[in-house]
Order: C-alpha cells, then structure tokens, then sequence
C-alpha cells in the first residue's frame, strides 16, 4: 500500500517553525510580519479563504491587515490601497484575494504590487525569478507540493514527472520548480493540457504525476504504472448522500483505484490544500525576514 503524504501534519510541522522564527526576529530586531489582505466584493469561497489567512497570521503572532472593498469598487481605489500597503514598512506582503470583479483589470492590478512584497508569487517577475532560477517568491500551492516531496524524502532528481494542467496559479509553476537544476529538483518534466489527445499515454509513463486539472476522476488506476507518486491538487465536490451536507471533497485522481499500485500519494482532503496557507505565511516571514533576494 502508498505511502499517505499526509499534508496536515506537514503543513503543522511548518508552521511551528515558522512560529519561532517569528518570535526570533521580534526578540533579535524587533520586526513582526505583516499580511495586507485585500477581499473586493462578497463571493462566499474568497471570503472562507480569507478568514483562514487572518487566522493563521494570529496564531503565528504576524500582524494581519484585510480591507474589504464593494463588488462595485473602482480599478484604480484598488490600485490606490495597494501602493499604500507597498510603502508602509509594516506590511511585508500584499495578497489580493483572486478572482476579482470582472471590471478590473486583473493583470494590472497584479502588476502594482511591488514584487519584494508578492508573497502570492504571481507578479510577472516572481514568474521570471523561478524560469530563470534565481531567488524570489513562489506562487503558494507549488511551492507547497514541492515541500511535499522534499519533506516526504521523495527523490525527483531524474524521474519523469508528468504534470496534468497548465494553469497560471498552479500547473505551469510547478512544473518549473519540478525541472530546475537546483538540490531536490532536477526532473524531466511533460506538461499535458486538454490539447492532449490522449492523457494516458503520458501518465502511464510518469514516475510522478501531479494532477491539477479540477475534475474529479481524471485519473484511475489504468492510468498509472506501478509505484507511481501521485500529488493530487484538485480539489472537487461530488455529490455523496451518505454525507449530511450531501456532498464530498474529491481530488482528480481516483484514490481508490490509483492508492494500491501508487508507493506515494496525497489524499483529498489533507494532501495539498492543508500547505498552501502554510507556504503564503512562509513566504510573508522571509520578506519580513528581508534576505530572500540575497544570492
Ligand atoms: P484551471 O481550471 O485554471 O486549470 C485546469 C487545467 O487543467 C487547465 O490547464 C486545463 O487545460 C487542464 N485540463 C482540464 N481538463 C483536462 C483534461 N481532461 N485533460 C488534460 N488537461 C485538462 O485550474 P487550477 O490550476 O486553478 O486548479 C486545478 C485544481 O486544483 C482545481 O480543482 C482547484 O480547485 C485546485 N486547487 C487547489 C489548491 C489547493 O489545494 N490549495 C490551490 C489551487 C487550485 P487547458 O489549459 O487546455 O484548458
């Protein structure tokens, strides 16, 4: 049976080092990290997400600021807010919570933030740092998935890892974490898409698959060969009416069917999403830390 990469007690075991660097660097220079958090409009996810960051940056004693702006808030009020948090020396990370109203440009707003304080990672040039392998913010979900690994002893180096989704936020960074020539790294990496006329063919071969395709199911046991590692992002309601809500939280890949001829895997819930608030509140402390652009 798979090794379960269990990403809860991962995420845990993070966030309690994070925990005493934060008290060091209040005792040794009396800095405290700071989280500005901007939530436009009133969508029910962003606003769970929100109140989770708020609450870790509690529990880890960082300063945490959220504004919440209208639905109907102006491109350049928002703007506006995050040049302010971009010089106010207490905040040493900006996230703004996506997606945004569809009246506001997006990659702009993305653009204002200053990039030595992109704790999201999603700035064009935190992108640029990780293609071309220089220090800087990585985008949380991956840099999460990456942690995984690295802390399940799983050596990459070398194998092929297939990487099933091309988006901005999770499989296109990953994917360039996964092929750097850097210590934990070093795998040969194909990316599939919907352009792929047969996703099979490709995950059969993989040594590592990292599904974040966001359907459930995608990924069974005929899919896969032997002793594969299966990091699992999706995060899927399914209809279940054994449960009292009616609903369960399934990954793309098919557990069941995928977990016995896996020799590791992620399971959903309790895989990956438990490390992506753990890596937003790491990457907060090494900018408040102020050393993560030193080569
Ligand atoms: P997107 O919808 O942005 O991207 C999905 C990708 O999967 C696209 O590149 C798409 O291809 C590809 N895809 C869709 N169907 C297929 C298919 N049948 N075969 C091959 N490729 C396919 O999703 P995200 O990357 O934002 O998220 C993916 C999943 O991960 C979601 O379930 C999301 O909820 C979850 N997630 C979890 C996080 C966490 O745990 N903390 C954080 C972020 C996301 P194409 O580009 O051609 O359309």
């Amino acid at each position: 049976m798979a090794q379960i990469i269990d990403g809860k007690k991962i995420s845990e075991e993070i966030k309690s080092e994070i925990k005493e660097r934060t008290k060091l660097l209040l005792d040794s220079r009396g800095i405290v990290p700071g989280l500005a958090v901007l939530l436009v409009g009133d969508d029910a996810a962003s606003s769970i997400y929100v109140n989770s960051k708020n609450k870790a940056c509690d529990a880890l004693g960082f300063k945490s600021i959220v504004e919440r702006m209208p639905a109907d808030a102006k491109e350049n009020e928002v703007i506006s807010l995050i040049n302010k948090w971009n010089s106010d020396p207490e905040v040493h990370g900006i996230l703004v919570q996506l997606p945004l109203p569809k009246h506001i440009n997006e990659t702009k707003v993305l653009l204002s933030i200053n990039p030595t304080k992109d704790v999201d990672g999603f700035h064009p040039e935190s992108v640029g740092r990780l293609v071309v392998g220089l220090p800087g913010f990585v985008s949380c979900t991956p840099a999460g998935i990456f942690e995984l690994l690295k802390r399940s002893n799983i050596d990459i180096s070398g194998k092929h890892a297939v990487v099933v989704g091309r988006s901005n936020i999770v499989g296109k960074p990953i994917a360039n974490i996964l092929y750097q020539k850097k210590k934990h790294a070093n795998a040969v990496v194909t990316i599939c898409h919907t352009g792929a006329k047969d996703l099979s063919y490709y995950t059969k071969q993989a040594d590592i698959i990292i599904a974040a395709v966001g359907k459930p199911n995608v990924i069974k046991a005929d899919d896969v060969k032997d002793g594969v590692i299966v990091i699992d992002v999706g995060i899927n309601r399914v209809e279940d009416s054994s449960s009292p809500k009616g609903y369960k939280i399934v990954g793309d890949v098919d557990f069941d069917s995928v977990a016995p001829k896996a020799s590791a895997i992620t399971p959903v819930p309790g895989g990956v999403g438990p490390m992506t608030i753990a890596m937003l509140m790491h990457n907060t402390l090494l900018s408040a830390e102020g050393n993560l652009f030193d080569e």
